[in-house]
């Protein structure tokens, strides 16, 4: 048996898993603050702490331990390099080109793979459907505040050249993917009309609502903070208001428009879909799922295409983090 430890690296929290190439030895939830705003020193320091918690609570010792497996989100290199400018969660000069997989490999005295939090999901979904099978391709989408995506070709994450595979939400989508007129949408990495434009929070706060507020007059959430408004479309779409529904619509159109590109690049065995939509009330969810199934202009021999969630949200990236460091050891 393999023995494995998986750290998802958030802005806020980090989660631990353990696995032992077969099953995942941590049921509940286990995290620690995670300290980023406090510098590398510190995070990794946290990061530490995560681990020996892994051990902890698996009994495992850590020379006994094969390799760890960290994810956290983008943009980073492929090795877990964070760029010239820093990255989301990390804007401190400190951060900046900074080598976090290397320090933490340097700490621990272990091999430590990166994969960013998108892929880590992603390979955590295929995992769950298809185990190590090295047949099967899919494509993963996370709708949450941004646009994660991972794609996993013949059983491999794809990272790409520079680690910026599979950045989905930042591809452009089809002119014509809306079909009931034209809504101007920018996105903060300063495209215009690409997924995460449109299927995010962000989305909803910088394009949807500005869009559709002013045809529902009279609309109670007119009257707040836009980024505020925002957060509220998933719990009033769960009551049936049908503005939050005409925004959840649109976003089921725009990723309809993209996973049509996706099957018609890669023909995959299923696609994922992932994020705060997928965790709300089941009849939201399965009421997405359908329109969105519904607004892919399949082909007749792409008409079963499985399209399924995302599991275990919260602990998808530490897990795929975790059989991205088994697969390194095989
Ligand atoms: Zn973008």
């Amino acid at each position: 048996m393999a023995k494995i430890v998986g750290l998802d690296l958030g802005g806020n929290s980090i989660n631990v898993t353990a696995y032992d190439g077969q099953s995942f030895l941590i049921e509940q939830m286990a995290e620690l603050p995670s300290l980023v705003t406090q510098g590398p020193a510190t995070c990794i320091g946290q990061l530490r702490s995560a681990f020996e918690k892994a051990l902890e609570l698996t009994g495992w010792s850590a020379s006994e331990v094969d390799a760890v497996g960290l994810d956290t989100p983008g943009p980073i290199s492929a090795d877990g390099v964070l760029c010239s400018k820093g990255a989301t969660n990390f804007s401190t000069e400190a951060y900046w080109n900074y080598d976090l997989r290397g320090a933490l490999s340097a700490n621990l005295g272990l091999p430590v793979t990166f994969l960013n939090d998108g892929n880590a999901a992603a390979l955590y979904a295929h995992w769950r459907r298809y185990g190590h099978d090295v047949k099967k391709t899919s494509v993963s989408l996370i709708v949450g505040t941004g646009l994660g995506g991972g794609v996993v070709a013949n059983g491999s994450v794809l990272v790409g050249r520079v680690g910026f595979a599979a950045e989905l939400g930042h591809v452009t989508l089809p002119g014509d993917w809306y079909p009931h007129g034209t809504i101007p949408a920018r996105c903060n990495c300063g495209k215009n009309s690409d997924l995460e434009s449109i299927a995010s929070l962000t989305g909803i706060e910088l394009n949807l609502l500005p869009y559709f507020l002013p045809k529902f007059s009279g609309h109670p959430l007119a009257d707040l903070p836009i980024k505020d408004a925002a957060k509220k479309v998933r719990g009033l779409a769960e009551k049936g208001d049908e503005l939050s529904r005409t925004v959840f619509r649109a976003q089921a159109w725009a990723l309809g428009a993209h996973i049509d590109q996706m099957i018609n690049v890669f023909d995959p065995d299923a696609i994922f879909i992932g994020g705060g939509v997928i965790e709300a009330s089941e009849d939201l969810k399965n009421w997405y799922l359908a329109m969105i199934r519904e607004s892919i202009p399949f082909r007749d021999e792409q008409r079963d295409l499985e399209i399924a969630i995302v599991p275990d949200g919260d602990k998808a990236g530490a897990r795929g983090a975790a059989v991205f460091a088994y697969q390194s050891t095989l």
